[in-house]
C-alpha cells in the first residue's frame, strides 16, 4: 500500500458516494443540502464536501479550508454521527 496522509487527495471520493449512507441515516436525500463549515464559515451543499473513506468511517471536510464537518462511524448496532464542525445541517421536509 502507498503511503497516506488524512488529507491526501488522491484517497478522496466524491461526497456524493456517501449519499447511500446519508439517505439511510437521514431518511432524505442529503447531497443537495446546504451546511456551513463551523470553522471558516463556508457555506456549501453536502455533496460538495470532500469525503474520506479510509480510515474507521467516513469523514467530509470543508472544501474550503478541510475542517471536519461530518464524520458518521458505523458498528454493528449503530451509526454514530459527530457533526461538531458544523454550524448547521439542513434536512429538506
Ligand atoms: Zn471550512
Amino acid at each position: 500500500m502507498e503511503e497516506t496522509t488524512d488529507l491526501n487527495r488522491e484517497l478522496m471520493l466524491d461526497a456524493n458516494a456517501t449519499a447511500g449512507l446519508l439517505f439511510e441515516i437521514f431518511g432524505v436525500e442529503m447531497t443537495a443540502e446546504p451546511t456551513e463549515c463551523a470553522n471558516c464559515g463556508n457555506e456549501a451543499e453536502i455533496g460538495t464536501l470532500l469525503a474520506f473513506t479510509r480510515g474507521p468511517g467516513i469523514v467530509l471536510r470543508c472544501s474550503a479550508c478541510e475542517n471536519v464537518v461530518l464524520r458518521i462511524v458505523q458498528t454493528p448496532d449503530a451509526i454514530y454521527l459527530d457533526a461538531r464542525g458544523a454550524v448547521y445541517l439542513r434536512l429538506a421536509r
